[in-house]
């Protein structure tokens, strides 16, 4: 028998000559677009608006697969972890944040790209489970659609309006599954659809030059967020190894081709590590080293992951590294603390089999 077709991932010209081969009017292929997209449903006969016959006819040829959620975990500040299980078994996780702790009606979606990562940046939980494989454009777009109907179904709130933002720094390094990131930002900033503004969407990177190479001529206005860690090639050798294949001097020049070309400001991660990255000395030499591109910083205490000996440092020893680069005139913001209780912070992604709700977090 015949694959049914999958039509999550779809863009809405797609659907439209999806329609037509199927011998329909292409305007039905916008009427299912928006059932997907903007209700996030995923069974044809809840699709009112379509003839009886052509609801039979698209389950007997098509599929609409959105990430079942196994799990999720929930923050004392409100954030919440999704464990995802895609078509083939592969686990992903997917957070949401609250973007203020007053009100419950407008959320940050933290999205993953990869079945765990290749990078494997020494201090990552994600990078320690190791990689499996790229997600799809639809299991990345998937992944807003389950958390959103979740999200909303918990809140009795209107799914449509409650994800304002999306940052693209779950599991895995976006820029190396390129295509199908870029085309899930497409699908997500379409207004027709998700309708979610270019300048809400954040792709975070560990540094893949390439990829940045390509994404400064796609004439977007995403925000473009480095994460660097280290102000010097020793130490970013071995924290982030992908500094061996392209050095700071090199990644500089990317960020600077970046800004030239997009004419937008990218931002600069820099996660700290107790007694690795964040004496006077290192604090001094991320300033000269990224100051002439007038980038923002963004400093993230480092959230321990067990088995991994990193430590995050005292508060005492963050707000001198985060004085140090105020006072010399940086752009620079703290990062605050979110859903570090229920391991759904920074690095802290794995997806474990062995996924448990515990006392940190509530189950629901
Ligand atoms: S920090 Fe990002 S790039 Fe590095 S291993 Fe973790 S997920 Fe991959």
């Amino acid at each position: 028998m015949e694959a049914k077709k999958e039509l999550l991932g779809l863009q809405m010209e797609e659907m439209e000559e999806l329609m037509q081969s199927l011998g329909e009017p292409s305007f039905r292929g916008r009427q299912v677009y928006k059932w997907i997209y903007q209700k996030g449903i995923n069974s044809f006969y809840e699709m009112s608006d379509l003839p009886k016959h052509l609801r039979t006819k698209l389950d007997e040829h098509c599929v609409i697969s959105m990430p079942r959620l196994l799990k999720q975990r929930v923050s004392h500040d409100g954030t919440r972890k999704y464990l995802l299980e895609l078509k083939d078994k592969k686990r992903i996780e997917s957070v949401i944040i609250p973007q203020s702790y007053e009100k419950e009606d407008k959320y940050t979606l933290c999205l993953s790209t990869q079945v765990g990562c290749p990078v494997g940046c020494a201090f990552c939980a994600t990078g320690k489970s190791g990689f499996q494989r790229n997600l799809e454009a639809y299991e990345i777009v998937g992944q807003l659609l389950s958390s959103r109907r979740e999200l909303s179904r918990k809140l009795r709130s209107n799914a449509e309006s409650l994800i304002t933002s999306v940052v693209y720094m779950g599991m895995g390094e976006p820029l190396l599954n390129y295509d199908a990131t870029l085309k899930s930002i497409h699908i997500l900033n379409e207004h027709r659809g998700i309708n979610l503004g270019q300048r809400h969407i954040t792709i975070s990177t560990a540094g893949e030059v390439n990829g940045i190479k390509r994404l400064a001529r796609e004439n977007m206005q995403i925000t473009l967020a480095v994460s660097l860690h280290a102000p010097n090639d020793v130490l970013r050798n071995k924290l982030v190894p992908l500094n061996r294949k392209y050095n700071l001097a090199v990644l500089m020049d990317a960020i600077e081709e970046y800004m030239s070309i997009n004419n937008r400001r990218v931002t600069i991660e820099y996660v700290l590590l107790d007694q690795i990255n964040n004496s006077e000395k290192e604090a001094r030499e991320l300033i000269s080293l990224i100051k002439p591109l007038n980038c923002h910083v963004n400093l993230i205490p480092y959230n321990e992951v067990k088995g991994l000996p990193f430590k995050r440092p005292s508060r005492l020893s963050i707000q001198s590294f985060y004085r140090i680069l105020l006072e010399a005139g940086m752009p620079v913001t703290l990062r605050e603390e979110r859903g570090k209780d229920i391991e759904a912070a920074c690095g802290q992604l794995a997806a474990r089999k062995e996924h448990k709700i515990t006392s940190a977090g509530n189950s629901s």
